[in-house]
């Protein structure tokens, strides 16, 4: 007798319709697609990096608490080091929050926003409600605290990833003051603007914010997020935390990051100064809907389809961020890069435009 092996037909429904999670790689391109930092990482940190490993830093296992890291990063946000928790990359640390909170729970999240927290709530058996952000992407502080009631977990992404824009204080003391679950703040881009949301956290017990050495510092490689709550949520997640989930090198790579922060504040100002001449100069561009935006890189719309923009674009050796999201469809997102790669994007950007009118008018 012999079986027929499907093991497809093992899995939850819900794991067969996801798509894994595929970036693919354009050698060659300017490369606007990931709102990683677009400098060249300083070599004297790299120096630093390599000068702080020792004979048996990786034969042993790393720290499974990451309490140096901890200390430091404790030092530098002014809460005590019982406040915080490190992940590989703070999509670990989402992932974490499903498992704990989201399984067999509603998650709320608001969207259009980062494809993550649907993708790891799904993994993790968690219902996904989704509501939709009001049409200039303001959050709908009501309805999220309506669907908030018995939730497990709401989710908000704070600069809001990809449309720009931030929560204010009054929204999200509002939503956390009405919510009885962990309200998850993800401040993956707060380093280039909006409201920073930890001093809410001496108020509200609910609180949870994500942090992330990917973006602004530079390090989206090496994988090191951090998680901010207070303790008695920090010691569920440790339950689900896998044991050494931060390596090493990525442990000590983060302390000379945070050693060097000074370094990184200057690249933040370059890229916010950027952004706004990058703003202003797609503003100019006849067809272009271009949004405000507090972080790394700007939503924008024109009058011809997203992916014949990405494709044209493409042509051109500039990579932008096209979606899949229905809710984002005739949408596409630009990092802001150094001013020379901005400069590049907004005259192909012209050029993509205006040879697509010329198309339409044969
Ligand atoms: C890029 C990004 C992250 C970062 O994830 P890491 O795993 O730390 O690299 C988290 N949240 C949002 C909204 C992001 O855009």
């Amino acid at each position: 007798m012999s079986y027929v092996f499907n093991p497809e037909g093992l899995v939850r429904d819900c794991l067969k319709e996801l798509t894994p999670y595929h970036s693919v790689a354009y050698p060659g391109v300017i490369k606007l697609d990931a709102n990683e930092n677009p400098f060249d990482f300083p070599p004297e940190i790299t120096r630093q990096m390599f000068a702080a490993l020792g004979p048996q830093s990786f034969t042993r296992y790393p720290d499974a608490m990451a309490e140096e890291l901890l200390r430091e990063l404790a030092l530098r946000r002014g809460v005590p080091a019982d406040h915080i928790m490190a992940g590989n990359g703070s999509d670990e640390l989402i992932l974490n929050l499903m498992l704990t909170f989201g399984a067999g729970n509603r998650v709320i999240i608001a969207t259009p926003t980062f494809s993550m927290y649907g993708i790891h709530a799904r993994v993790s058996g968690a219902e996904v409600v989704e509501i939709n952000r009001e049409d200039d992407f303001d959050l709908p502080v009501e309805k999220i605290i309506q669907a908030g009631d018995g939730a497990g977990l709401v989710v908000i992404c704070s600069p809001n990833n990809p449309t720009g824009n931030s929560a204010t204080a009054e929204q999200l003391t509002s939503i956390l003051g009405n919510c009885r679950c962990p309200v998850v703040v993800d401040q993956a881009y707060v380093e280039f603007g909006g409201a920073d949301f930890l001093p809410l956290l001496e108020k509200h017990p609910n609180l949870v914010i994500l942090r992330t050495f990917s973006k602004a510092y530079g390090l989206a490689g090496l994988r090191v997020g951090y998680l901010l709550a207070r303790p008695e949520v920090l010691r569920l997640l440790h339950k689900v935390k896998q044991p050494f989930n931060l390596n090493t090198f990525s442990q000590l790579a983060a302390l000379a990051v945070l050693r060097n922060s000074g370094i990184f504040a200057r690249h933040v100002e370059q890229i916010v100064a950027a952004r706004e001449q990058l703003f202003a100069g797609m503003q100019q561009i006849p067809g272009v809907r271009v949004y405000p935006s507090d972080a790394n890189y700007l939503l924008f719309s024109t009058n011809y389809s997203a992916s014949d923009i990405f494709h044209g674009l493409l042509g051109k050796k500039v990579l932008v961020r096209n979606f899949g999201d229905p809710l984002l469809s005739g949408y596409l997102r630009v990092t802001v890069g150094r001013p020379r790669e901005n400069e590049i994007f907004l005259q192909s950007l012209r050029e993509v435009i205006t040879t697509l009118g010329e198309n339409i008018d044969e």
